[in-house]
């Protein structure tokens, strides 16, 4: 067959292919369109999946009466006139070939009037031949309607998929768009319902609780422009990403706009994702919607009719700036997990021994983890508190794992890392723990520890001290007391429990006596005793500890019956376990 240069009829159908391939695809086009011509309020309409019936109303410029018929031309536009224009195309549209394309595969009907007309216009094309055209009263604005999408392409028609398919496309499609665009008002409606809407507030965090949840826009991180790579590179991303605790199983949440337009570029998306390398988990996936800035001629739309890839002259640096601000934005902002509050003594359960009627006596220092303070509420499920509360409280609780000592907190708190995650420790709670487990064993045994004293001290009981010695003389013996009346209200300490820290051992007498009197809550003396010791002797809060203290401390917590909690049940220690670590950090 000899050479011959197809008509305009068949050369127009066959590049409609590329621009019209599907409804959605059409959808697109028009929409585009209308946000070319400065719309800020759009309605889309479709009904059988677009096939049937696809209408675009919007409240744009307009096409002038006598350009209206133009449009339909092959390479009609408005939005280049020259070369050098498409270097620097600023418009989503600017090849002239949507209408004619869309015109010669399916029946349309255009009304339109700009604001200097008087009347509006209405074209109506079949096949791309115009069939009818007459004035029509309508307001500012255009309405695009195809009816009968590829009715004479049979073979078009097959590579649809179904109804409910291509919907669900054009959803997709306009929810890109109105991200891209959130000062616009869209509102889709499929087959008669409301699809997607967006108010064009202007907010993309509202725009992104309309079109997905409002949860998801309250969790989305505001992107940070990244530090430009390159001098002369000027390129700005901005929008929302998600943190690494809000994800998706796929990519579909991934929106990446240049210069406000929807871009498929893996490199992109991936440069986005690898962003988030560590953050989050295999085959998850973050929320963004995130446009590139950058300057016309840096970039390259040119590249297919359907005008969805792009090319970057300075790509690499394209994607490091794009990466580098998602970066720096999860680092920035994402809310680091704070503990806010720990579970009240009586959440912890079953597993409280010795439960006591009221108050402490080591009163907890006034101000725990202050460092740690409330940025948000704390999900319960996340309680960091492991203690194993099951277990029955007078059998020996879980024993403790060999901890490693990792520092101080506050002076009140030891550090300490275990197999499975890391312990904070309370010094106070837990030496209390082991002298109180340790006075209990001596006195069981009856073979106090005692360390007497070079000198003996002289020390004045009041009544109600002097009543206890003498009621519970045996006891205090048992505890390590060598205390011999002297006479009036004078007693003589000769010997103290070798447990006792250094110091006033006379003032430490009469403290253990005045707690054992309040008993702690405790019901026998012999448990108020072991409560009054440790209570008195425990390190307090607050006191610095050097590193061998540390860990014999914990040593000796190991060795304990019940090491987790003290003797009234407060924990001894907060275990933050390495699932917890992860899920808190969104690793899971
Ligand atoms: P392109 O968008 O590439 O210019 P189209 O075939 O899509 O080509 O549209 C042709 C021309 O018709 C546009 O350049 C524009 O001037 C005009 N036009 C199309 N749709 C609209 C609309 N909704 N509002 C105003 N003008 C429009
Ligand atoms: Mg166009």
């Amino acid at each position: 067959m000899a050479i011959q240069l197809l008509s305009p009829n068949v050369s127009s159908k066959i590049a409609a292919g590329e621009i019209t391939e599907r409804p959605s695809s059409v959808v697109k086009e028009l929409v585009e369109n209308s946000l070319d011509a400065q719309a800020s309020d759009i309605s889309i309409d479709v009904r059988s999946g677009g096939i049937e019936y696809i209408r675009v109303v919007d409240n744009g410029v307009g096409i002038e009466n006598n350009e209206v018929e133009l449009a339909f031309k092959r390479f009609a536009t408005s939005k280049l006139s020259n070369t050098s224009d498409l270097e620097t195309i600023s418009t989503l549209g600017f090849r002239g070939e949507a209408l004619p394309s869309i015109a010669a595969v399916s029946s349309v009907t255009l009304v339109t009037k700009t604001d200097g007309e008087e009347s509006g216009i209405r074209l109506e094309i079949a096949n791309g031949c115009t069939v009818n055209k007459q004035p029509a009263g309508t307001s500012t604005g255009t309405t695009v309607t195809v009816r009968h999408l590829f009715k004479d392409f049979p073979a078009r028609r097959k590579f649809l998929r179904t109804t409910a398919t291509e919907a669900s496309r054009i959803q997709t499609t306009i929810t890109r768009l109105l991200l891209a665009y959130p000062k616009v008002k869209f509102n889709l409606s499929i087959d008669g319902s409301v699809a997607v809407y967006s108010s064009g507030s202007g907010s993309l965090q509202e725009t992104i609780s309309e079109a997905y949840d409002t949860k998801v826009a309250q969790a989305m991180l505001k992107l940070e422009s990244g530090t430009v790579p390159n001098d002369d590179l000027h390129l700005i991303p901005s929008g929302m990403i998600s943190p690494p605790s809000v994800y998706r199983t796929n990519r579909s949440h991934i929106h990446i706009f240049v210069n406000g337009r929807w871009v498929q570029n893996r490199m992109l998306a991936y440069s986005l994702q690898q962003a988030y390398h560590g953050l989050l988990k295999e085959r998850r996936f973050p929320l963004a919607v995130v446009n590139i800035s950058i300057p016309y001629n840096d970039v390259d739309i040119n590249v297919h009719p359907s005008k969805t890839e792009v090319r970057f002259r300075q790509e690499g640096s394209v994607f490091s700036a794009l990466q580098q601000a998602v970066r720096n934005t999860l680092i920035t902002y994402s809310p680091v997990s704070e503990i806010t509050s720990f579970p009240s003594f009586k959440e912890l359960g079953p597993s409280i021994p010795y439960l006591p009627s009221n108050q402490w006596h080591s009163k907890p220092p006034k101000n725990p983890l202050p460092s740690l303070s409330p940025l948000r509420p704390i999900d319960h499920s996340l309680s960091i508190l492991d203690i194993d509360g099951s277990a029955d409280p007078l059998v020996p609780q879980k024993v403790l794992p060999a901890l490693r000592t990792l520092g101080q907190s506050q002076s009140t708190y030891i550090v300490a890392e275990g197999p499975d995650g890391i312990y904070l420790i309370d010094q106070h709670a837990a030496h209390e723990r082991v002298l109180f487990e340790r006075v209990v064993s001596n006195t069981a045994s009856r073979q106090p520890q005692v360390q007497g004293l070079m000198e003996p001290v002289t020390v004045e009981l009041d009544p109600n001290q002097r009543n206890l010695a003498e009621t519970q003389a045996e006891l205090i013996k048992q505890l390590g007391f060598l205390v011999e009346e002297f006479g009036g209200q004078a007693h003589i300490l000769r010997g103290v429990p070798s447990m006792l820290p250094k110091g006033d051992y006379g003032q430490s007498f009469l403290e253990i006596l005045d707690l054992m009197a309040e008993g702690g809550g405790f019901e026998s003396w012999k448990e108020r005793a072991a409560y009054s010791i440790a209570c008195h002797g425990a390190i307090r809060a607050g006191k610095k500890l050097n590193e061998s203290e540390m860990v014999e401390l914990i040593r000796l917590l190991e060795l304990c019956n019940q090491p987790h909690a003290c003797p009234h049940g407060r924990p001894t220690m907060i275990h933050l376990s390495t699932a917890k670590l992860e899920k808190e950090f969104g690793r899971t």
